[in-house]
């Protein structure tokens, strides 16, 4: 199944960038629109299962953008409203919008959103049956992780740092969470140690994967494991 195309229509390109690298790392296709004018211009050659509209565009505002979009296309939406705005969280779902998050966001929150919204209107399978294919495969035993069929081979703290973001993925472990869980005396270790065998993990899991990359860094947090990992090896 091919991956659903997202348009994303943001005039921040800090935000647009981290909106799309985010939905790309879980599985999704995106495109970039920094205005009301671009996005109907994607829309026209392009086919997309779900838009993600800033309301505050500077050439058009996010809902009369929409309107525009569903007078030919019934397209699902989710808006991106500005902080407090109550008023554009009701003018957009009476509008029609399937769903809106509010300024400031948490990108993985979005990305769940827009999954929920696929799943809601039937153009994504669940990460159900998703998990079917079970990329990463833990055998506790033997203390070992094949990743697509082929076994890492880790060293004893990037087995337990897998282990625990495979435990929960999307989930965020910040630094001194792994350290308290994979470090026998996290006492004496620092968040550089985590830093320097993540680095090394990731290392083996792009040797199998050169093109995805499982792990996702946030930035002065710490770690997670992407929700969706790609059905086959990149
Ligand atoms: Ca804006």
């Amino acid at each position: 199944m091919a991956k659903p195309r997202i348009l994303v229509v943001e005039d921040e390109t800090g935000i647009a960038e981290t909106i799309c690298y985010v939905l790309e790392t879980d599985g999704f296709d995106t495109q970039w629109c920094s205005s009301g004018a671009d996005a109907l211009e994607a829309l026209q050659t392009g086919c997309f299962a779900l838009a993600v509209l800033d309301v505050g565009l500077p050439d058009i505002n996010g809902f009369d953008l929409f309107r525009q979009i569903h007078a030919k296309q019934d397209l699902p939406a989710i808006f991106l409203t500005a902080r407090g705005g109550e008023i554009d969280r009701v003018v957009g779902l009476e509008l029609g919008a399937d769903d809106y998050i509010s300024k400031p966001f948490s990108p993985r929150e979005l990305s769940a959103r827009v999954r929920t919204v696929l799943r809601r209107v039937g153009k994504t399978p669940s990460a159900g049956s998703n998990a079917i294919q079970k990329p990463l495969v833990i055998d506790g035993e033997r203390r070992k992780i094949s990743y697509y069929g082929r076994a890492l081979e880790l060293s004893r703290y990037e087995y337990g740092l897998l282990k625990t973001l495979i435990s929960k993925p999307g989930r965020v472990f910040s630094r001194e969470e792994l350290l308290a869980l994979v470090w026998d005396e996290p006492g004496e270790c620092f968040d550089r140690t985590i830093d320097s065998h993540v680095k090394t993990l990731r290392a083996k899991l792009l040797g199998i994967t050169p093109t995805f990359d499982p792990i996702i860094t946030h930035r002065g947090v710490g770690y997670s494991l992407a929700e969706v990992l790609p059905a086959q090896a990149a």
